[in-house]
């Protein structure tokens, strides 16, 4: 599955945000977005699911236009992944992952045995076992964001839309989503997230896409930010991309 974005221009009002962008995305890539506050990631991550209509260009997937795909089918492609907030529902973690099945059935139609067995499909794949069947009032925010991941599996969407996934968690909650995110890239899923951690973005990503004045200003891989002055120029202030001795890359504000 290819996401295209060609040309892509996108305004507030007269307030241009976006200006003639492209980005492909393909199955086994997670894209990391970084840009400072206000750079447009926001805006880029809700217009590829058509949640915003831009003012020029197409977004395409495997050479449809999204805006073109009923609400269901789009579902069946992509899924955009909201930031946790607390549950209204004192649901357990498996009945809210069911609940993710409702794009996929008609307003009348229950979830069924074929449903059920998707849930225990998607508690396998996240490794979801220890809290498969708590509360969603009682796991952390790592695990919640882990579960609305889970929802959008149920969707069977394979392109994951994911707007500051570690927001809110704590640095070892904060890991372990970005880790359960790249297995499942392993397998074929594909993702872009943005974050305001350039370190999370060098550690867990195939590609870093940096956006600045509603440009892309570089496109390209952890390593080839190393010994560049590119992040330094993003964020506006001296900040080294290293390789550590271990082989992780790293970066370091001076
Ligand atoms: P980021 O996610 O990189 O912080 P956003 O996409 O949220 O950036 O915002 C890009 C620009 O668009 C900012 O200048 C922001 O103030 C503006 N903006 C965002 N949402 C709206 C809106 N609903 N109406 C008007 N301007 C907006």
């Amino acid at each position: 599955m290819i996401l295209e974005v060609r040309d892509l221009s996108f305004s507030y009002g007269d307030h241009r945000v976006l200006d003639s962008l492209d980005l492909k995305i393909s199955d086994g890539d997670m894209v990391a977005l970084l840009g400072k506050n206000g750079a447009g990631k926001t805006t880029l991550l809700r217009l590829i699911p058509s949640f915003l209509k831009c003012t020029q260009g197409t977004i395409s997937i495997d050479s449809v236009p999204v805006k073109d795909l009923k609400l269901k089918d789009r579902a069946g492609y992509m899924a955009y992944i909201p930031q946790i907030t607390r549950s209204a529902f004192p649901y357990s973690v498996r009945t809210s992952i069911l609940m993710g099945a409702s794009n996929r059935l008609s307003m009348f139609q229950s979830p069924g045995r074929k449903e059920e067995q998707r849930v225990e499909q998607i508690i396998d794949l996240l490794n979801l076992h220890q809290i498969a069947d708590r509360n969603m009032d009682t796991i952390s925010g790592g695990e919640r964001q882990l579960v609305l991941i889970a929802r959008a599996l149920m969707q069977d969407a394979r392109l994951l839309i994911l707007d500051e996934p570690t927001s809110f968690l704590d640095y070892s909650n904060q890991l372990m989503v970005l880790e359960r995110i790249g297995d499942l890239v392993k397998k074929g899923y594909s993702c872009i997230y943005s974050t305001h951690n350039p370190d999370l973005a060098l550690g867990h990503s195939s590609r870093i896409v940096i956006m600045s004045e509603g440009h892309i200003s570089f496109d390209g891989s952890a390593v080839e930010l190393i010994g560049t002055d590119i992040l330094s120029k993003v964020y506006g202030r001296s900040i080294e991309v290293v390789r550590t001795e271990r082989g992780g890359i790293v970066c370091i504000p001076d």
